[in-house]
């Protein structure tokens, strides 16, 4: 456990209050140690003044803007959200001492009117109305945060985020990209994704191990033609094993028998969550280091271990699978080498076929 906090206490000396009131933005930057930092809950503070600075205003506030931040930490970023043209910000923090210190920190600056600070995991928490996200996040969270910006209820201009440099390459990626994966292509269904700048590990308060890059989200405004829900669940299937064809993918007995139950659960609609479109299952993105959690973890057996169906059923479920790959001729590619256009038309005619992935 002690690894896992920070143990500098008396590094940069520069108390946080008197630090509102300092002329010198460097010094209210500074990490006064008051109390131990937590690595696990991602409390790396940004503490370079310069680049706070270039991301508010890489975030091209507008006046009149409502602001959200996810975890604001001690302020650094929040200060410089309240002090730009942006109407309000709402801040949402997991750790009650960072929401003290946030908020004695904007008092003592006359800000307070313009700040929200809900105490609150933000993975959790149902978000307020806002225009733009701009946050250094805890990058523990980067994949659940992405997925419910992006596929929960909110509408938004853009989302300006500081990531980890590796999750946001991946976040950018196009399709024969070595990095591109089922995070990306989700991404991309809904939203355009850029980098804006990257940032050295030697900008944090304690340092991570881990460089980072500031991306910018904007959502398209057209929804795309696709149920949503289904898309996120066929691309799960997709990219579990990203590396293999779609023929060999769809071919093992494991995947079919899962397909063949959901579909059939779908069909006869006794799955009561078949039809939840904005549920919980949305909130997997696919944005961690691999993808592994989508290929290993279903079981294919029966509650009570008793088959419903018969083989020949399967088999002909089997063929029409291997039929839709036939027809769009996807059947020798890689998910990770193919455009969410080719991967929508394959999930179409899978579709019509009554193979259903959700
Ligand atoms: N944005 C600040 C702090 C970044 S550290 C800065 O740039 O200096 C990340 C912050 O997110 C910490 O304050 C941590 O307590 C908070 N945090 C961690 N997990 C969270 C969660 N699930 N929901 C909300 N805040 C979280």
């Amino acid at each position: 456990m002690k690894r896992a906090v920070s143990s500098i206490r008396s590094r940069d000396v520069a108390h946080l209050a008197a630090a509102a009131t300092a002329p010198s933005p460097a010094a209210a930057e500074a990490w006064d140690g008051r109390f131990r930092l937590h690595k696990p809950r991602g409390q790396h503070l940004l503490t370079n003044p310069r680049v706070l600075d270039a991301i508010v205003r890489r975030a091209a506030l507008r006046p009149g803007d409502a602001v959200l931040e996810v975890g604001p930490g001690t302020g650094n970023l929040t200060v410089r959200l309240l002090e730009s043209p942006a109407a309000r910000v709402s801040a949402v923090e997991i750790d009650p001492r960072m929401v003290d210190a946030v908020t004695a920190r904007v008092d003592a600056l006359g800000l307070a009117h313009k700040l929200t600070v809900i105490r609150a995991d933000a993975v959790e928490a149902e978000f307020p109305e806002f225009d733009v996200c701009v946050a250094n996040i805890p990058y523990g969270i980067s994949s659940p945060l992405i997925a419910k910006l992006l596929f929960g209820p909110y509408r938004f201009r853009a989302a300006t985020l500081l990531l980890q440099k590796e999750f946001a390459r991946r976040l950018v990626a196009a399709p024969g990209d070595s990095e591109y994966n089922r995070l990306a292509a989700n991404v991309r269904m809904v939203a355009d994704a850029r980098l804006l700048m990257d940032v050295s590990k030697r900008d944090f308060v304690p340092m991570p191990k881990v460089d980072s890059s500031l991306v910018e989200i904007r959502p398209r405004a057209a929804e795309p033609n696709v149920d949503l829900a289904e898309w996120l669940a066929f691309t799960r299937s997709c990219f579990g094993q990203k590396n293999k064809t779609l023929g060999a993918i769809f071919k093992q007995k494991r995947k079919v028998l899962e397909l063949f139950r959901r579909s059939r659960c779908a069909e006869e609609r006794c799955d009561g969550n078949a039809n939840a479109g904005g549920g919980s299952r949305l909130i997997a993105l696919g944005g961690g280091d691999d993808d592994g959690d989508m290929s290993d973890g279903d079981s294919n057996e029966g509650h009570d271990g008793a088959p419903s169906f018969s083989e020949e059923e399967v088999a002909v479920f089997k063929a029409k699978i291997a039929g839709a790959l036939e027809t769009c001729e996807l059947a020798g590619k890689r998910p990770s080498k193919l455009s969410n256009d080719e991967l929508l038309r394959l999930l179409k005619l899978l579709n019509e076929q009554g193979v259903r992935f959700q």
